[in-house]
């Protein structure tokens, strides 16, 4: 008997996850009868939780939180070119034989915002090595763009990542002058409620330089705060939050999300 169509979000811890309001709101938006829910699977429950789901016609797929990412890269029958790339996946999808495929919508979902832009061959700094920054470097790779200057904490595992997408530039410390970049990204954790500032002198960075913050909580960071003050041009980490989810929501049910509903949508995600 086939029931209601869904797809889930599962990690360990699950709660917190934004994932059920952004493609609750998308479902009864467009009126369809989906449903998008949160499951809490332990690492060791991965394997089983997938098999079953696997059997479930009714089962869409899910996106894939910590501390699944990598795991579940050997649990789908597809995983495309994303273990020698980005090394992550956040989205799984039936198809309606029953085969998976995985994909990860997170670096698409952070060039969305910037998909308007000619960054082919435009110096960039990227703050972070941590997953985050694999998808970031994985789009700018794929966009061309030119001289890369990571900041890091460790400078090691960041030296790595340029030379996995193959792009031409260099590590420095957390505590370097940045470069006159004409985009600067934070991947890192620093400036999440929590967690330590980013403190980061923008005068270099020119007048047109773009800055994106991929940490959404808070929202407006101090680094968005110190672009701002300069009346330098920002992204926040909800178009990356939204970008990435739309993708999977149109995997998953059939439909792009609806069209001019994204002010609302943010003010619910800021509430929430
Ligand atoms: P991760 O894999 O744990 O990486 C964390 C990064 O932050 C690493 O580069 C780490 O440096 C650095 N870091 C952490 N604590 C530090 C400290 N005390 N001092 C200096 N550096 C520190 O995390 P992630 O998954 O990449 O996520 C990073 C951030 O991006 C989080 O705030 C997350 O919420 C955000 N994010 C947003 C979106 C979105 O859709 N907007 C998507 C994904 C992630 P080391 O390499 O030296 O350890």
């Amino acid at each position: 008997m086939s029931g209601i169509a869904y797809a889930e979000v599962i990690g360990d811890p699950i709660a917190h996850s934004k994932s059920p309001l952004i493609h609750g709101f998308w479902l009864e938006a467009l009126g369809l009868s989906g449903d998008y829910r949160r499951a809490h699977v332990r690492p060791d429950a991965l394997a089983t939780f997938i098999a079953e789901r696997r059997d479930d016609p009714d089962w869409r797929g899910c996106n894939v939180t910590i501390p699944h990412k990598v795991a579940v890269m050997d649990l789908v029958d597809d995983p495309g070119d994303i273990r020698g790339t980005i090394g992550a996946m956040n989205t799984v999808v039936r198809q309606k034989d029953g085969t998976l495929i995985g994909t990860n919508t997170d670096a698409a979902g952070f060039y969305a915002p910037l998909a308007e832009l000619d960054l082919e061959g435009a110096p960039v700094a990227v703050v972070g090595a941590g997953g985050a920054a694999r998808a970031v470097l994985f789009a700018l790779a794929r966009a061309n763009v030119g001289h890369v200057t990571i900041l890091n904490r460790s400078p090691l595992k960041a030296m790595g990542l340029l030379a996995t997408f193959g792009l031409k530039g260099d590590v420095v410390g957390l505590d370097a002058a940045l470069p006159p970049v004409s985009l600067l990204v934070n991947s890192s954790s620093l400036g999440m409620t929590g967690q330590p500032p980013l403190d980061l002198d923008l005068s270099p960075l020119p007048e047109e330089a773009i800055v994106y913050d991929l940490v959404y909580s808070p929202l407006k960071t101090g680094l968005l705060k110190a672009a701002e003050a300069r009346s330098l041009d920002t992204v926040d980490g909800l178009d990356m939050l939204i970008g990435q989810a739309a993708l999977a929501f149109e995997l998953f049910f059939g439909a792009p999300p609806p069209e001019g509903r994204d002010d609302e949508l943010r003010a619910l995600l800021v509430a929430a």
